[in-house]
């Protein structure tokens, strides 16, 4: 009697230790199952004579900016589409800049084009938007793309920015029901936080969209059902913006690094993980997400000129 009692004990504690528990929302399962896809489908577009093409224009050296676009060859050769990263010098005029765009932009054998930023100071002026043809704009920073988004208007012949689109799958595919919840971003960036906000608005959500000049931001955020942190402002995001109902699901977008050049979020980690239903780490969560989206957008873009 006093045995099965005491079995009784430890089993409790151990259901109630698990869910108690936080769930980390890893990148890598989704990510494995929608590169099978893709695969799936590169092959079929293969045997009808495509191979979805991705141009990167990489303008000048940066170190980052490097590792990003040979992150993107990588993953599109890894499912068979094919990626050249065009790169321009740093110095680059506006003049060859724009026809070196025009020239792509022409190129019936791209499918897709991206340009990698940030951009050096000559060409920072530019409209990203504009540069790349609305038909190859897999970043989905193209007006009409936007549109798109902010009309709630997304079919075959339009994309959808490849973060906002990463962050909605990666909830999606992790059975987060969005409908009716209050999403607090923080961040209204065009890249992230504006388009995200659309796309939880589209799927029902109540939106707020925070910034530098939100007033009481802690207010906010405890209010949330879901926090997306994309700020950029490295592990600012501490226990004290949560409240204490451990129910709260938490998206860190952010890309720092720390002395040590360890990759981190907008989010300490480690500090809030106990306290939130589920949060998405970094790097490992978002980040891969990025690449996936933007390959789903190219392989969209290549069925397209097949349809033609
Ligand atoms: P951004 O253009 O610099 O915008 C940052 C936004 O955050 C701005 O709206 C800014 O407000 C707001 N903000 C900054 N510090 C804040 C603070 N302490 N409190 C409240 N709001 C604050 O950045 P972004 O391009 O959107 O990128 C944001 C972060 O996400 C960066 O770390 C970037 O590297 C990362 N990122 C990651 C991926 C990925 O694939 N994982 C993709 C894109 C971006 P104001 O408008 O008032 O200035």
């Amino acid at each position: 009697m006093m045995i099965d009692k005491f079995f009784f004990f430890v089993k409790k504690s151990i259901n109630e230790y698990y869910s108690s528990m936080s769930q980390i929302i890893h990148a890598q399962p989704v990510k494995k199952k929608i590169t099978k896809e893709l695969k799936l489908q590169c092959k079929e577009l293969a045997e009808k004579g495509v191979i979805p093409f991705l141009k990167v224009v990489l303008v000048g050296q940066n170190p980052a900016s490097v590792i990003y676009t040979n992150s993107k060859k990588k993953y599109c050769e890894k499912i068979g589409a094919k990626c050249e990263i065009v790169t321009l010098d740093e110095n680059i005029s506006e003049t060859s800049f724009l026809q070196k765009m025009n020239e792509i932009n022409q190129d019936s054998d791209v499918d897709g084009c991206i340009i990698q930023l940030p951009l050096p100071p000559q060409l920072k002026h530019l409209n990203v938007g504009l540069l790349v043809d609305q038909k190859k704009d897999v970043d989905g920073f193209h007006p009409e793309n936007l549109y798109a988004v902010l009309s709630n208007q997304i079919d075959d012949d339009h994309f959808v920015s490849c973060t906002p689109k990463g962050i909605i799958t990666l909830l999606q595919e992790n059975h987060i029901e969005l409908k009716g919840k209050h999403v607090v971003i923080i961040g209204r960036s065009m890249i992230v936080g504006k388009p995200l906000a659309m796309l939880f608005t589209n799927l029902n959500a109540t939106v707020t969209l925070c910034h530098t000049k939100t007033e009481n931001l802690k207010k906010f955020t405890q209010s949330a059902d879901i926090i997306v942190c994309a700020t950029g402002a490295f592990k600012f995001f501490d226990r004290s913006y949560l409240n204490s109902n451990r129910n709260q699901i938490l998206v860190d977008v952010g890309v720092s690094s720390d002395a040590e050049g360890h990759v981190c979020g907008d989010v300490n980690f480690d500090d809030v993980v106990d306290h939130v239903a589920a949060i998405t780490p970094v790097p490992g969560g978002v980040g891969p997400m990025t690449i996936v989206s933007l390959t789903q957008n190219l392989l969209q873009a290549s069925k397209k000129r097949l349809s033609l």
